[in-house]
């Protein structure tokens, strides 16, 4: 490889580097198990968790049920 073409690849994966870290915010999986979605993490503080406030509301639904729904077993 020559001294130009080693200086191009490494100028292009800087490059690609700071693309990924300042255009693209953080990828993320939808933490909704039937969903899975991947999504672009746009908040400052990287603590979405849903890919749509619809995910969030059907997961806080189904938290809510299974706690009045699950057995005592797991007490103690
Ligand atoms: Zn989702």
């Amino acid at each position: 490889m020559s001294y130009a073409a080693m200086l191009s690849a490494l100028l292009t994966m800087g490059l690609t580097v700071h693309l990924v870290q300042r255009g693209m915010h953080r990828l993320s999986r939808c933490a909704l198990p039937e969903c899975g979605n991947a999504f672009a993490d746009t908040t400052r503080n990287g603590r979405q968790r849903y890919c749509s406030p619809a995910c969030a509301n059907r997961d806080a639904v189904r938290r809510h049920r299974s706690r009045h729904r699950a057995p005592a077993s797991e007490v103690g």
